[in-house]
């Protein structure tokens, strides 16, 4: 029998934190501090390690993941997107997940990195990816599954593609102010890549 939606998610998500790790860490090393991918690997282990986590219903499961990325990252990703993932699994809460209330989930979740990260979009964060597939699952909740995930998966990458020419004014690379120009962002690749990985999952493919 295929698993649960939790447990793809899960692998999935995974998967591509520990295979993307490397570079994640390379665009940090450009723009900050050299640690967004060990960071994201340690928290997304620590999630494949809760193996109960993959038993759990949709809701719990992101509350459970989101509180393991904060208990387990020390850099200001691990809050941020554990706060992500832990508004998103108490807006579902046991109801059954569908196009418009995953649009209402990625909304609550963003409030929440919007108001521990004191950013909006266009400071060149994972919030310039998130708001726009946000916005992109709004504007097409009636459309097929299959032409929902292709506008999610757009909607991802132009978001990452576009906080290259921003300037940072968030996190350690607004310590680099003009010097960020250029550059992506490590978070928002990692938002982007976690877009992709939940696209997957839904889609049946597997990590
Ligand atoms: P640290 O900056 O503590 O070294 P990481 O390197 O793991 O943490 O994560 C950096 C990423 O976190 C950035 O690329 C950016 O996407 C995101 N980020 C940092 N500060 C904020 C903020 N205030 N709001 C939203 N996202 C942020
Ligand atoms: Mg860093």
């Amino acid at each position: 029998m295929a698993p649960e939606l939790a447990a793809r998610l899960v692998d999935a998500a995974v998967a591509t934190i520990q295979n993307h790790a490397d570079e994640l860490t390379g665009l940090d090393q450009a723009i900050g501090d050299g640690d967004h991918g060990i960071n994201m690997k340690r928290g997304f282990d620590a999630i494949a390690a809760a193996a109960e986590l993959r038993t759990l219903p949709l809701g719990d499961a992101l509350q459970k993941a989101g509180m393991t990325l904060v208990m387990t990252v020390g850099g200001a990703s691990g809050p941020l997107f554990g706060s992500l993932l832990m508004a998103m699994g108490k807006s579902l809460g046991t109801a059954d997940i569908d196009p418009p209330r995953l649009a209402g989930m990625l909304e609550e979740g963003i409030a929440a990195v919007k108001k521990r990260g004191k950013s909006e979009p266009g400071e060149k964060t994972m919030l310039d990816v998130l708001v726009p597939v946000a916005g992109a699952i709004r504007a097409a909740s009636g459309a097929p599954c299959d032409a929902l995930i292709l506008r999610l998966r757009a909607a991802a990458d132009a978001g990452l593609e576009a906080t290259r020419p921003l300037r940072a004014t968030k996190g350690r690379a607004s310590f680099l102010g003009e010097r960020s120009v250029g550059h992506l962002d490590p978070g928002a690749r990692s938002s982007q890549l976690l877009v992709h990985a939940a696209c997957d999952a839904v889609a049946g493919v597997t990590p």
